[in-house]
């Protein structure tokens, strides 16, 4: 099938010829004559698959006839990140280079000036992150009700995210009559219950099979101690042909550990997560992109959406946390059929987490080969010592670095040189916690691993990316987020959905009626248990009873 055959007017085609495109992806060949019917899209499909061209290009001969209105857009897509965003935005420069179209790009971190001066002289698309978007309807600059086109980008994400609220409310801003267009890479019950909210009789279009890696990249696997990851990945970075590389790691901070660690071996490095200011974050994946820095050390803010050509590499500093971003990190690579790699590394805590991955994969990741690299290699069922018992890299202050209280500590002599061979001391002491808070991990190393991670994942007040900033308090963090995480298991969707709603303190908030009283979001068990079993209080004990009712009692007895 050719372009020509989907409907396109002759502008739009001659800006995909100029693009270099001669043949629409599964995808594009599927959503475009529908979304030009003026039909609702249900699409499942991943980046990568050819999706933003798939409902840029018809929106563009849509909205091509009409006339903008000032701080009235006509269209609006909505996407999860800020990156995201300006990817789409880049498209619609790149498609409609032949048609005035106006648009506005309305994400976190940037001036508010410029966005509202964009929306007062009127534009025909407006691209936004929620969070952004919301604010601007609650200063009244702008206003939903002529928006005839709408398109929610990456809608897994958005749920992951927590921004599923915002999104309902922005839908609820919009008029009743429109066309929507709802992508996800997924689609599970949870994600199918938003779409049958949001859309009329849709076009179901599914670009490809759910979350699955492509078959050009070459996976691997290699499991090490904690201690030994930074080692690994050097060797690993140094024994094989990166030529430029994602290193996904699960929090930011060792995002940013890793960044200094990696910058002090001499690596050509930038880094990216989102509690970075927005100009850094342009400013860092920029030089990667131009190809002024080689690695890209992350968080899953950049496992999505990017659209970087001829990545080589990927790297896992961590096992992801959700088994489906393991599925979005590698495809960074080995995109439009080119052939990638992407390195897994994992410690023997980590036996869930890639179970998971593997599960969802349908296949075990194959062991990565690495000449230098075996004695730093350990069973997936060993324990993940740290450094002063192994007799390695020794400081022992991360979290997983100690060793558990069982095991002997090192002499003091060995572990003083072994501080000389440690990584960068000042990072972990300004990273890390108070000591104290550690021996949690190993307790319950799996569970804790799995708890604090996830603590990664919650929104954050101050950031659209939807990562929680930093806390100082781990181990307090560790105890509050598994009594949230019971809490979670008996809540509905929609509870676990308005949690994420925080207020100005970074406090989550509940919605609720103003007849109800909520404490904090919870009926406190001590209210829902009935002690007595409904069987009322027994008597108390006779030598307690006031002497005239116990003879009260004795006479109606
Ligand atoms: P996306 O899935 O929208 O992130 O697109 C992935 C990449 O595919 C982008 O770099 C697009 O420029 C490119 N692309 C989109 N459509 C086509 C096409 N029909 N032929 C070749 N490349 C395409």
């Amino acid at each position: 099938m050719e372009f020509a055959d989907l409907g396109l007017s002759p502008e739009t085609l001659r800006a995909v010829t100029d693009a270099g495109y001669i043949n629409p992806t599964p995808i594009q060949q599927q959503a475009i004559p529908v979304v030009l019917m003026g039909r609702d899209v249900l699409g499942v499909a991943q980046t990568g698959t050819g999706k933003t061209a798939a409902f840029v290009l018809p929106m563009i001969d849509i909205l091509a006839g009409g006339r903008t209105k000032a701080r009235m857009p006509r269209s609006l897509i909505i996407a999860p990140t800020r990156e995201l965003a300006a990817q789409i935005s880049d498209n619609f420069v790149k498609y409609g280079k032949h048609h005035p179209l106006s648009m506005a790009l309305l994400i976190g971190g940037e001036s508010f000036t410029d966005q509202e001066k964009a929306l007062d002289r009127g534009v025909d698309v407006l691209i936004a992150t929620p969070g952004r978007l919301l604010d601007l309807f609650e200063r009244g600059r702008i206003l939903l009700n002529d928006v005839k086109v709408l398109v929610i980008d990456e809608a897994d994400r958005m749920l992951d995210m927590g921004f599923i609220p915002d999104v309902e409310r922005i839908v609820s801003l919009l008029p009743k009559m429109r066309q929507t267009l709802f992508f996800s890479a997924t689609m599970d019950k949870e994600i199918k219950k938003l779409a049958d909210k949001f859309l009329m009789n849709p076009k179901e279009i599914a670009a490809s099979a759910q979350a699955t890696a492509a078959k050009t990249i070459e996976q691997g696997l290699v499991t090490v101690r904690t201690i030994d990851k930074r080692e690994a990945l050097r060797r690993i970075l140094r024994a094989k042909e990166v030529h430029n590389a994602f290193i996904f790691c699960n929090r930011k901070k060792d995002v940013d550990i890793l960044y200094k660690s990696l910058e002090k071996h001499g690596f050509n490095v930038v880094a990216m997560h989102g509690d970075m200011p927005q100009s850094k974050r342009n400013d860092m994946l920029a030089k990667f992109k131009s190809g002024e820095a080689e690695l890209l050390v992350c968080s899953d803010v950049a496992a999505r959406g990017l659209d970087i050509s001829d990545v080589s590499h990927v790297v896992n500093f961590d096992v992801p946390v959700n088994a489906e971003d393991y599925v979005h990190r590698i495809g960074r690579t080995g995109r439009a059929g080119k052939t990638g790699h992407a390195y897994t590394l994992a410690t023997p805590n980590d036996t869930r987490l890639l179970a998971a991955v593997e599960k969802l994969l349908k296949m075990p990741i194959p062991p990565l080969v690495v000449d230098n690299l075996n004695e730093l290699i350990v069973a997936a069922d060993s324990a993940d010592v740290g450094g002063v018992v192994r007799g390695r890299g020794g400081k022992g202050r991360g979290r997983s670095e100690r060793a558990p209280r069982s095991e002997e500590p090192a002499p003091a002599a060995e572990v003083v040189e072994q501080a000389a061979v440690s990584e960068a001391p000042v990072e972990y002491a300004a990273a890390e916690p108070a000591p104290v808070e550690q021996p949690v991990a190993y307790e319950a190393p799996q569970e804790t691993a799995v708890q604090t991670d996830a603590q990664e994942h919650e929104p954050a007040a101050a950031s659209d990316d939807g990562e929680q900033p930093e806390s100082r308090g781990r181990g307090k963090r560790n105890r509050n987020q598994e009594r949230f995480d019971r809490n979670r298991d008996v809540r509905g969707p929609e509870d676990r959905a308005r949690k994420t709603r925080r207020n100005p303190h970074g406090i989550a908030e509940m919605e609720y009626g103003d007849n109800v009283i909520a404490f904090g979001g919870f009926t406190p068990a001590f209210l829902l248990v009935d002690p007595y079993g409904g069987k009322g209080a027994p008597p108390p004990p006779a030598e307690d009873m006031d002497p005239e009712v116990q003879a009260q009692d004795s006479r109606a007895s």
